[in-house]
């Protein structure tokens, strides 16, 4: 069975239960429409975890169609590949293709309630935000608002990462966007303060990795609060509210530079999803393709973790300088 749209997703989501497990978190109804909030984990839920998802906001299709992708070709390959059939003792992923299937299905950033998701955590900013762009509560007819109490499609991601952190003590987990700007993006926490992220080495650690091993790579990785402040934002509330403190988690989100497709098909600006998606074919397709090599060596980092989450006591002031020099200055 071919699964290229998430209206297939949604509809067929039991064949990934051959070689992984969908888990249903519960059903969102919109205009007398259910749709399901779920997961498909493959491996060892004990082991480190690689945690992939798309979809928060619902105009930004791309995010959605390239967590599917990532999906399917993982679910495609343990049908022959015995290295990756041996790799699922010492590691755990779970996708989560569609976080708002409703915002998805009828193009708008936000969920059903007019609500950006991406705003609704309950987590406080620290420092100023940007005036609306940053979460208000004026109300859904304007953009990211930031609700009134925790959505259920909020509380849906919220619990899979409670999940994932009640059996491993590893997590890296990857969001996916796509928005303005022309380079793709990395960001890790936080969103609500300029305070320096407190897993700052291991991130710096597992960076560094990435670089020697790719040094070419095509990402821009820096804190998020050197972009823009918000309320709410999801990751900073499950890395300050649901991680133990002996716990590693790295929450990155990947914010898809989408100027580069206007630039190169500027009539896309008059469609609803331009601003957002590459609308060409070829340009979607390099685009599912583009991320592999991040998603591959996530993998295999988290199960060669040893070298970027235990760190020798006597190390670790000037690994934390060093990355504080790179991050922050
Ligand atoms: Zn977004």
């Amino acid at each position: 069975m071919k699964m290229h749209s998430l209206e297939d997703f949604i509809l067929n989501y039991e064949i990934y239960n051959e070689f992984g497990r969908v888990k249903k978190y519960g059903e969102i109804t919109f205009k007398e429409k259910k749709y399901p909030l779920m997961t498909v984990s493959f491996g060892n839920a004990q082991a480190p975890t690689l945690f992939i998802n798309g979809g928060i906001h619902g105009l930004e299709r791309i995010g959605a169609q390239l967590t599917l992708s990532l999906l399917n070709s993982f679910h495609e390959r343990l049908s022959w590949d015995s290295v990756l059939q041996k790799m699922l003792k010492d590691i755990h992923v779970v996708f989560l293709p569609l976080a708002n299937p409703v915002g998805y299905f009828e193009t708008t950033r936000s969920n059903g309630n007019g609500v950006d998701l991406m705003r609704n955590a309950d987590v406080e900013a620290l420092d100023p935000v940007p005036y609306l762009l940053g979460g208000h509560k004026k109300g859904p007819h304007l953009p990211w608002f930031r609700g009134h109490s925790t959505e259920q499609e909020t509380e849906f991601v919220i619990s899979v990462v409670r999940d994932i952190l009640s059996a491993t003590d590893t997590l890296a987990s990857l969001d996916i966007h796509s928005g303005f700007g022309f380079r793709d993006q990395l960001w890790f926490p936080f969103a609500n303060a300029k305070n320096k992220f407190t897993q700052i080495s291991e991130l710096y650690l597992l960076f560094q990795l990435f670089r020697k091993t790719f040094p070419h790579h095509v990402y821009k990785v820096e804190p998020q609060s050197k972009v823009y402040l918000t309320h709410g934002d999801i990751w900073d509330y499950c890395f300050y509210k649901v991680r133990k403190e002996h716990q590693v988690y790295l929450p990155l989100t990947l914010e898809m530079g989408s100027w580069i497709w206007v630039k190169k098909n500027p009539l896309q600006i008059f469609s609803k999803t331009g601003l957002f998606n590459p609308i060409k074919k070829h340009r979607i397709h390099r685009t599912l393709r583009r991320h592999r090599p991040l998603f591959d060596f996530l993998l295999h980092a988290l199960i060669s973790n040893q070298f970027w989450t235990q760190i020798d006591p006597k190390n670790k002031t000037d690994i934390e300088q060093k990355a504080i020099a790179k991050y922050y200055e």
